[in-house]
């Protein structure tokens, strides 16, 4: 019988230390997965990158750690730009995404030398040039395309099929018009595409289906318009596990074969073989993060038993948006035996929503009111998608690795929660 622990730390310390709800990530879990893809993918191919897709969960400590770690960033938004410079994060090592980019988000990747923009509209090649003339710069860009790929995923994390928001569509004239003038700019650098499939991809089928037409599109661009693409980048969504004790996906399922189709099909069109990039975020993040939460009370209805605890979509709205399953245990003797094993027992936050669900049905040793109880593999898109409704005070983030814990981010207090909030009369 023992109490969890999380990087050699004891769960219910920590929770003492630092209160609940609370964000524990293991470094030393991180760091085991940026070494995975140093070893298989970045060591194992020849010119080859890795981009960190930072909206599963940034914050500067952690924008250090992956700069430490020798990975990219992949940034989205101003917000996700200003943290990672804040950080010093090297400029040059970062890359912007997203398909509604500001003038203000194109104007500061340009100005501090951001590394790539990821074109995902016609008209962000006129505002990239602009800004590059103004700041004396080449930018170098890519355009993301969608391959036109159904991902069997939740509808909403797909992203590459017919009808998506993102990228290029691949028929029509919007593709070759933008590469077209992309080559004749002076300020623009147009390097090569960009897809991405769709998240927590468990299969490899629609990579594979998505890379065999990316690479059919790039031999067309390369008969029609003379354009050869020197980078490749071939998006994230690699799955992450949601029960600790079935074994993670290894990176290489993923990349194995794709560099493997890559090489052999460029091979067969007499391609150059572009610079592959991949740009992972919850497979480098999700296993390493669990949340502690305390027990405020249980309800035990007919045929269901609510765990109602101290937090809720407010730090993990995962389940509200897509169903997303965890998996939960009772700190105190974690390793003893579920219980409820005749009732429907739902963990459930304290916000007002009833679907306001944090695992629907829980397997868990029996609680009462006053335990801490653990989720795994809250890491990605959790705190990065935390809000404070019903003005919940956004949970603190502490970094563990060989027995020490370090607080990362604050927990919210209450004047932060009236923080800007003008009182005019
Ligand atoms: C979200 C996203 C990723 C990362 O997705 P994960 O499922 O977290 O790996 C990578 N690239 C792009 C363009 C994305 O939008």
């Amino acid at each position: 019988m023992a109490n969890l622990k999380w990087g050699g730390v004891d769960c219910l310390e920590l929770a003492k230390k630092f209160g609940t709800p609370l964000y524990v990530y293991d470094t030393g879990i991180i760091k085991s997965r940026c070494k995975e893809l140093r070893d298989t993918f970045i060591n194992r191919w020849d010119n080859v990158r890795v981009r960190y897709a930072s909206k599963a969960f940034l914050t500067r400590s952690m924008a250090k750690l992956i700069e430490h770690e020798g990975i990219g960033l992949d940034v989205v938004s101003l917000g996700e730009l200003y943290t990672a410079l804040s950080a010093k994060f090297p400029p040059e090592r970062i890359e912007m995404n997203g398909n509604a980019k500001s003038h203000d988000e194109i104007s500061l990747c340009v100005k501090s030398g951001v590394g790539r923009i990821i074109v995902d509209h016609p008209d962000e090649l006129q505002i990239i040039e602009k800004y590059a003339q103004e700041f004396g710069r080449v930018q170098k860009i890519l355009i993301r395309a969608a391959p036109g790929v159904d991902a069997h995923t939740h509808a909403y994390i797909a992203t590459g099929q017919t009808g998506s928001k993102f990228g290029f569509p691949l028929d029509g004239d919007m593709l070759p018009d933008s590469i077209k003038y992309a080559m004749k700019s002076e300020y623009l650098n147009l390097t090569g595409l960009h897809f991405h499939v769709g998240s927590q991809l468990f299969e490899i089928d629609d990579y594979l289906k998505s890379l065999d037409i990316i690479i059919g599109l790039m031999k067309k661009l390369k008969d029609s318009l003379n354009f050869t693409t020197h980078e490749l980048n071939l998006g994230g969504g690699f799955g992450a596990v949601i029960n600790p004790a079935i074994p993670a996906m290894k990176s290489s399922f993923y990349t194995d074969s794709m560099m493997k189709l890559l090489h052999e099909k460029c091979k067969a069109y007499n391609l150059e073989i572009p610079r592959a990039v991949i740009e992972p975020g919850r497979w480098i993040i999700s296993e390493s993060g669990i949340t502690l939460y305390t027990v405020e009370n249980i309800k035990s209805l007919t045929g269901i038993t609510f765990i109602a605890v101290n937090g809720g979509m407010a730090d993990n709205p995962r389940y509200a948006l897509s169903q997303a399953e965890y998996n939960a245990v009772r700190v105190k003797n974690f390793d003893e035996p579920v219980n409820y094993n005749n009732t429907q027992v739902s963990i459930v936050g304290k916000c007002c929503e009833s679907g306001d669900i944090l695992i629907e049905n829980a397997k868990i040793q029996e609680v009462k009111p006053g335990d801490v109880i653990a989720l795994y593999n809250t890491g990605a898109y959790t705190f990065s998608m935390s809000s404070s409704y019903n003005k919940l005070q956004r949970p603190a983030v502490v970094f563990v690795e060989n027995g020490n814990a370090k607080l990362v981010v604050e927990r919210q207090s209450l004047e932060d929660i009236t923080r800007g909030d003008l009182l005019i009369d």
